[in-house]
C-alpha cells in the first residue's frame, strides 16, 4: 500500500512538473522558428513631459504572435528567451527595428521623439554589444541622444565591472541609459551611484500604491527628489488615473507613461501621438 501511495504522489508530482516544463519547452521550441517566420513586432508606448504635456518619445515593447500558440506575453516568454539564449537575436532585431521605425518618424515629423528600447543582461554580456548598438544607429541614420536603452537592476547580479564600462562607452556616446523597474530589484543606493545612467524608471508598483498606502506618497517624492539630486531624470511607468498624475505633478516628477495616457500601439496606429500640438495632462 505504501508503495502504492508512494507511487501515486510520485505521479501527480511528476504531472505537473512535467507541464510545467513541456510548456516551457513548447515556447523555447516556437521562439525558434518565431524570428525567420515574422512573428514578431514591436508596439509603442508614448512617454508625455509632465510639466509642458507634450509626447517626448516611446518605449518599444515586443509583442509575439506565434503561428501555433496565438498572442504571448513578452512576461511569459523574455524570460525563456534568455535562458535559451535565444534574448541575444530577438533583442538585436529590436532595437535595430525600433532605430529604423523611429528614423522614419524622423524623418517624416521632425526628430523631436526619443526611442527607449528594452535590453537584457544576456545582450550586454555579449563581447559585440556596443558595436551592435552603435551598428543599429549607423544603419538607421538615428541620432544618438534620441536612443535611450532600458537596463534593469539584474545586472547588479552579473559582470558588474564590465557592463558599467560598456555603458560608460554607450553614455560617451550621447546614447541614454535608463534604469526600468526601479525599486524592485537588487539595487542598493551604492551600486546605483556607479551606474552611468540618465533616467530612472519608478516601478508601477509605487504608482498602484499611491491611492492606498499612506507611506506610499512619501517614498514617491523620495524617489523623485533622490533622482533629481543625482542629476536624473525621473519617469513614472504605470500611470492609468488622474489623481495619479497630479500627484507626480506636484512631487516634480519629470516624465509618465502609462493607460491614462495610452496603452502601447503599433506603428499603424501612432500617427494620433505624432501631432506636435497636442498635449496631455492636468
Ligand atoms: P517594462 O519594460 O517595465 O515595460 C512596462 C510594461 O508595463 C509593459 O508590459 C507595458 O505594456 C505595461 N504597462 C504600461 N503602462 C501600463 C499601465 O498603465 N498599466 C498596466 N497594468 N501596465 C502598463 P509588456 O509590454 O507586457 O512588457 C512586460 C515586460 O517585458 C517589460 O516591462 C520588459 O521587462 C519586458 N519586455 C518587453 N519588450 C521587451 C524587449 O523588446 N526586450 C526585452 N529584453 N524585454 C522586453
Ligand atoms: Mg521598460
Ligand atoms: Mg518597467
Ligand atoms: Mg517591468
Amino acid at each position: 500500500r505504501a508503495k502504492e501511495e508512494g507511487k501515486g504522489r510520485y505521479v501527480v508530482y511528476d504531472k505537473s512538473m512535467h507541464t510545467a516544463f513541456n510548456e516551457r519547452m513548447n515556447i523555447e521550441k516556437h521562439l525558434r522558428s518565431a524570428m525567420n517566420n515574422n512573428e514578431f513586432e514591436l508596439y509603442y508606448q508614448p512617454q508625455v513631459d509632465i510639466q509642458s504635456g507634450f509626447i517626448s518619445g516611446f518605449e518599444a515593447l515586443i509583442r509575439w504572435n506565434s503561428s501555433e500558440l496565438g498572442f504571448v506575453s513578452p512576461l511569459s516568454f523574455i524570460k525563456i528567451a534568455e535562458d535559451s539564449r535565444l534574448i541575444v537575436y530577438i533583442g538585436e532585431w529590436v532595437l535595430r527595428e525600433a532605430c529604423h521605425v523611429m528614423k522614419g518618424i524622423h524623418d517624416r515629423v521632425g526628430s523631436r521623439y526619443k526611442i527607449s528600447v528594452n535590453i537584457s543582461v544576456i545582450q550586454m554580456l555579449q563581447d559585440d554589444f556596443t558595436d551592435v548598438v552603435l551598428d543599429s544607429l549607423a544603419v538607421s541614420g538615428l541620432m544618438p541622444n534620441c536612443l535611450e536603452l532600458e537596463i534593469t537592476e539584474s545586472i547588479f547580479m552579473e559582470s558588474f565591472d564590465s557592463i558599467v564600462s560598456k555603458l560608460e562607452f554607450l553614455k560617451s556616446r550621447g546614447i541614454r541609459i535608463a534604469l526600468d523597474d526601479f525599486g524592485t530589484g537588487y539595487s542598493s543606493l551604492s551600486y546605483l551611484q556607479q551606474l552611468p545612467i540618465s533616467t530612472l524608471k519608478m516601478d508601477k508598483t509605487f504608482i498602484d500604491s499611491l491611492a492606498d498606502k499612506a507611506y506610499s506618497q512619501s517614498f514617491v517624492q523620495t524617489i523623485v527628489q533622490l533622482g533629481h539630486n543625482m542629476g536624473l531624470e525621473v519617469v513614472a511607468e504605470g500611470v492609468e488615473d488622474v489623481s495619479q498624475l497630479a500627484f507626480l505633478k506636484e512631487a516634480g516628477c519629470d516624465k509618465i507613461q502609462g493607460y491614462l495616457i495610452s496603452r502601447p500601439v503599433p506603428v499603424s496606429q501612432l500617427e494620433p501621438f505624432l501631432k506636435p500640438e497636442k498635449r496631455y495632462g492636468v
